[in-house]
């Protein structure tokens, strides 16, 4: 595998930013640099912003079938290249081959699920009160989209964008990770390679407050679009808001894992486990507070616990691991705190609980139990391998810490009961809940959060529309 630099993306070329600067990228599972990223200045900002409008102007008039024709052939393409963009993944973000595989390949579905929604972004005829009078709605592409994408997922949080956007017949600049920068840039590449015309894509790196903060009140820019944490996603909403911008925010969440006393143990073991595990917990829908009744409670933490303790962590490039490093130095800190305060209010320690070896980012897979409330990984997501076991005896216990948090992304449970499972689609608040499987993001399924978690879906029939505005006319004659 051979990781090369990556360059911006700006009216169909491939290029350096203006004033030659450019940024390290480092594997995770090292520390050691392994190339470079250019990192956008104004100039080039403002570059892009001309391309996207630009194209705008056309690409908005294409007929849906042409879009969709592209999309597809951009889709080809990434499932043609799909094991040497993996590769670059695991270089970059440091988890399993396998998983870069999945996400790359998911990445393929996601294309094809939007190239087919292009064709169907249909408005209405109204029926009139007066004879000869029509009413008809038509919905239409928002204008050029600022997209901001993290380095968690560096190829399916751009994707879900891309496609989205472009279905709809919205150009877009995206923003994409500078730690990750290499495979969502050869994902873009596909769409680039399929005949994508010049500036309906754009992609730029650099700092992203500088970008965020020029691109995002920019008159070009018509529609705002972040994945990532639920401060900076406030920012960002407040920030779009002042300028009149629709966005859709997919940030932080803090999952509840609810494990009742007639559930299938094992099965809820060795599922959640291993999700916990997978992209090292840096997952916006990662299952984080368990909450396991009594009767259960003994059973399920000695399960998860040796299938954490269990796993083979170490460099994605080995097919044995099974978790990866942290894909950045700061989560190592940022983790360590989280564990030191819970151990400092009492909680207790059941597994892992630290940094291993002295080269790259690998953590322990971590198990804290008895976690009291008010420590703060019981509040703050922890993005990163650590599950909290906590036992609860009656269900409506169960019901109020799930339901505590301001946060409403994923939320999992596991029982035999049918009137618990009505209870629990009945009263959790989370954007999406599982029960007794795992069965979230897939393509044609929404994705989004309520609450601090977001606003808006990225899946599924409704995403498409987040891209389009409707317009009514009403004629006589
Ligand atoms: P961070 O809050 O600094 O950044 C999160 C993401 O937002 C990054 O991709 C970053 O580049 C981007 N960002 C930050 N400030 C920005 C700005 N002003 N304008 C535009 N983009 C901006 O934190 P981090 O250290 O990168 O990640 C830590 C936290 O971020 C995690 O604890 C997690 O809560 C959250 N996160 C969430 C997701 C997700 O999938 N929802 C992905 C990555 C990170």
């Amino acid at each position: 595998m051979n990781y090369t630099d990556t360059q911006l993306l700006i009216d169909g070329n491939w290029r350096p930013a203006q004033d030659g600067r450019s940024l390290p990228v480092l594997n995770p599972a090292t520390g050691a640099e392994i190339g470079r990223v250019a990192h956008a200045g104004i100039a080039d900002l403002d570059g892009a912003l001309a391309a996207a409008d630009r194209a705008f102007a056309q690409w908005k008039r294409s007929s849906p079938l042409l879009r969709s024709d592209l999309m597809r052939k951009a889709a080809a393409l990434l499932r043609e290249r799909a094991e040497g963009i993996a590769a670059l993944m695991v270089a970059e973000q440091g988890k399993p081959l396998a998983q870069a595989r999945i996400e790359t390949l998911a990445g393929v579905e996601v294309i094809e699920w939007f190239a087919e929604e292009a064709r169907r972004t249909y408005g209405q005829v109204i029926p009139a009160r007066v004879p000869g009078v029509t009413q008809l709605t038509v919905k239409e592409p928002l204008g050029p989209v600022a997209a901001f994408t993290p380095w968690n997922f560096p190829i399916n949080q751009a994707v879900r964008k891309v496609s989205a956007a472009l279905a709809a017949g919205c150009t877009i600049i995206v923003k994409a990770p500078e730690e990750t920068p290499a495979s969502p840039a050869e994902m873009i590449r596909c769409f680039v390679d399929a005949g994508v015309p010049a500036g309906v894509v754009n992609l730029v790196y650099g700092d992203p407050a500088e970008i965020s903060s020029y691109l995002i009140p920019h008159p070009v820019i018509r529609k705002v679009s972040f994945t990532g944490s639920t401060p900076v996603g406030k920012q960002l909403a407040a920030m779009a808001g002042l300028h009149m911008k629709p966005a859709t925010m997919e940030l932080g969440g803090h999952a509840p894992v609810l494990v009742f006393d007639d559930a299938d143990v094992d099965a809820a073991v060795s599922a959640m486990a291993a999700s916990k595990l997978r992209n090292a917990g840096q997952v916006c829908i990662s299952p984080t507070r368990f909450l396991v009744q009594d009767a259960v409670a003994e059973r399920f933490t000695a399960g998860f616990t040796a299938a954490m303790a269990g796993a083979r962590v170490g460099p994605g490039t080995d097919p044995d691991s099974t978790m990866g490093p942290l894909a950045n130095e700061r989560r190592i800190p940022a983790i360590e705190r989280l564990i030191r305060d819970a151990l400092d209010r009492g909680a207790r320690l059941v597994t892992g609980g630290e940094r291993l070896g002295n080269e790259g980012w690998f953590f322990a897979p971590t198990v804290l139990a008895d976690v009291p409330t008010d420590a703060a990984v019981m509040n703050e997501e922890p993005f990163g391998p650590i599950a909290i076991i906590n036992r609860f005896s009656s269900d409506d216990d169960a019901f109020a810490e799930a339901n505590r948090l301001p946060y409403g992304l994923a939320a999992y449970a596991w029982t035999q009961s049918s009137a618990r499972v009505q209870r629990l689609q009945d009263e959790i608040q989370a954007g999406m809940l599982t029960i007794n499987h795992i069965g979230l993001s897939l393509a044609e399924l929404p994705f989004g959060g309520i609450g601090d978690s977001g606003m808006g879906t990225e899946g599924g029939s409704e995403a498409i529309g987040a891209y389009l505005q409707t317009r009514l006319v009403t004629r006589k004659g």
